[in-house]
């Protein structure tokens, strides 16, 4: 396995020209985040990735975790010294609120912290992305006493926090939980129930860990309206703050993964004893409108956590492909062998690496942005749009880049050939890692309902079609920049009218629920690699225009423009061949009956 180096230069080129950092710096509160300072700190946030973390992702994934007797779980040797030294230097607090000592930088500056430290080691990042998760959903829907009490310690990291909803019958559908919450006089909730696959549900990282466990409150009626959410501590803080008593909360079992052997995944039973002192967030049957608070940005992380695995898999298959010498390439000379990345099918797979993570790239930072610009922008009405943007780029943020990142990581192994395969040189843990992705958070083929269902529509089909048009309107400077541009421009417009075409067709199928459900994979797929291509052309189009102005490296920006170009000339066409399996509506899904499908 080969080291890991942060990719700086196309970082700071998508916060300055995608992310638009320059103005989320104008904000109130966000002054001290000028481009410079937060260059500055991914650079050293990147040598902590480096030297401190990426050494042990394959220790990790070789000795996975270990579950004890008396419930505890040990993380493999080294995780404990790492995650102390995370801490310490305060990687955890950068994008969150000063007034709970926060670092106080825009949420797109730590989600570029995230991708270096899921490159780094994407077992151990699952850890950070729900600690994040809990103090958002705390920030957004705890009352005051829960913000003091738990907010601080888990900014700082000194905590960590999970998500539990997961349950035997109660996956994709979480209206099915069956975790009971049962009220006290002391105004304190009793929890009982068994929560399955929860990620550092148990470990010995920190010295408590803060579970957000949905439950239901008896008597409340079925379905997901009425399910609570509860803060349950491993350790209830005492008055003064320090760990207080053991709650009734053990680690019954962990599983045996395909990938991220160092994250523990737990099965966690609440309530053997006594029941789970339980803290109820915000109001009761509020739960998972609250849960979608955490969800939502737990998923954008999810599609950088993806975006982290298959940039390490590039970085390893480039060194390799430099390195490994086979066959002649044309033009090589004669009785002299080459290394393969001379060899036009390796480079093709290389290319589609680096501009498909380019592209991952533009989409999941535009997205954090997003989020930022809704939060902070000065503009009522732009906080707005923002807001419903954010909305839109999510799902297909999780859901595009995860399935992108995982080909990424298979496509790493084949640059290897036969030893990529082979566990020692680390190429196949980046798939196997990166597997996960398209599963956890709600797999891939619920982000698409998501997207179809709710998305789609929203404000009357309004956000689709403004998006629709704003990515119509690249065309002029398309055509503007030149001959070098002119296949980029006709690859853009030909995905656009197949884009536009699939929605058209969508709306039409609005009274028909199965045909929508039919078609949300390949629309999903569509709509985010048509935004991804046009990201790309804007970026071709900057990078072009920074060329020509004689303004920065222009061997860095002759790259960004062939890679942009690459993405939108031969990965983009792509795309519209999905509009039949968009446009073909549930019947030839359900043409074969279910006794058929083992003929
Ligand atoms: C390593 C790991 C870590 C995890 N960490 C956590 C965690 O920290 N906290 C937590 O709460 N959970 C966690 N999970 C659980 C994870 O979120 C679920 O596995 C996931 O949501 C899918 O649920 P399920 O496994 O029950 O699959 P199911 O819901 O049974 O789905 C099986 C298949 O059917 C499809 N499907 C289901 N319903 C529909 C539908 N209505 N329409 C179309 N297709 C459908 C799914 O897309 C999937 O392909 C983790 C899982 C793993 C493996």
């Amino acid at each position: 396995m080969t080291g890991y180096r942060a990719p700086l230069r196309d970082m700071d080129f998508v916060l300055r020209h995608v992310v638009g950092i320059e103005e989320l710096a104008g904000f109130e509160g966000w002054e001290h985040a000028d481009p410079g300072v937060v260059m500055d700190l991914l650079a050293e946030a990147g040598r902590f990735a480096s030297d401190i973390v990426a050494p042990l992702n394959q220790t990790g994934d070789i000795a996975g975790c270990v579950r004890h007797d008396d419930g505890s779980v040990a993380t493999p040797a080294g995780f404990v010294a790492a995650y102390r030294a995370y801490v310490e230097a305060g990687w955890g607090t950068v994008p969150f609120d000063p007034a709970y000592g926060g670092g106080g930088f825009p949420w797109v500056v730590g989600v570029a912290l995230l991708e270096t430290l899921a490159s780094a080691n994407l077992a151990l990042s699952v850890c950070l992305l729900l600690t994040q998760g809990a103090i958002d959903m705390l920030e957004a829907h705890g009352d005051d006493h829960l913000r003091a009490t738990y907010l601080p310690k888990l900014i700082t990291g000194e905590w960590t926090g999970t998500m539990c909803l997961t349950e035997p019958d109660a996956g994709s559908d979480l209206g099915a939980i069956r975790t009971r919450a049962i009220p006290q006089p002391d105004g304190t909730y009793k929890i009982f129930g068994t929560k399955i696959f929860i990620s550092f549900g148990e470990h010995d990282l920190a010295s408590n860990i803060v579970h957000l466990v949905l439950a239901r409150i008896p008597d409340a009626p079925a379905g997901t309206r009425d399910i609570s959410c509860f803060v349950v501590p491993k350790y209830v803080p005492a008055q003064d703050g320090s760990l207080g008593t053991r709650n009734d909360v053990t680690c019954v079992s962990i599983e045996h993964k395909v990938g991220i052997n160092a994250s523990p995944t737990c099965v966690l039973s609440f309530g053997d004893g006594d029941g789970a002192t339980g803290f109820l967030v915000g109001d009761e049957h509020q739960g998972m409108r609250y849960m979608f608070t955490m969800m939502n940005q737990a998923r954008l992380l999810v599609g950088v956590q993806a975006l982290g695995a298959a940039e390490r898999a590039y970085q390893q298959a480039l060194t390799y492909a430099g390195d490994r010498v086979q066959g002649r390439a044309v033009n090589a000379p004669p009785g002299q062998g080459s290394m393969i990345v001379e060899h036009p099918d390796v480079r093709r797979m290389l290319l589609t690496m680096k501009s498909s993570i380019e592209a991952m790239r533009r989409l999941a930072y535009w997205n954090a942005a997003a989020i930022d610009r809704s939060r902070r922008h000065p503009d009522p009405g732009a906080r707005e749009q923002a807001d419903d943007l954010a909305t839109l780029l999510t799902p297909l943020t999780k859901g595009w880049c995860t399935e992108v990142g995982t080909d990424v990581a298979s496509l790493g192994i084949q640059v290897h050939g036969g030893v990529g395969y082979v566990e020692e040189t680390g190429a196949a843990q980046y798939l196997r890692d990166a597997r996960i992705t398209s599963i956890y958070e709600g797999t891939n083929g619920i982000q698409a309902i998501d997207f179809v269902i709710r998305k789609l529509p929203l404000r009357g089909g309004t956000v689709v079609k403004d998006h629709l048009a704003r990515m119509a309107a690249v065309d002029d400077d398309l055509a503007a920049a030149g001959v070098r541009f002119e296949r980029t421009r006709a690859e853009l417009r030909s995905a656009l009218a197949a884009l536009t075409e699939a929605t058209v067709w969508l709306e039409s199928a609005a009274g028909s629920p199965n045909d929508l459900l039919a078609a949300a994979t390949p629309y999903l797929r569509l709509f985010a690699t048509v935004t991804a291509g046009w990201l790309m052309a804007r970026s071709a189009l900057i990078a072009q225009a920074e060329a020509d102005a004689g303004a920065g490296d222009s061997a860095f920006l002759d790259s960004k423009v062939v890679t942009a170009l690459f993405f939108c000339e031969q990965l983009l066409p792509v795309a519209r061949g999905l509009v039949p399996a968009v446009t073909a509506g549930a019947e030839p899904l359900f043409a074969l009956g279910n006794a058929q499908l083992w003929d």
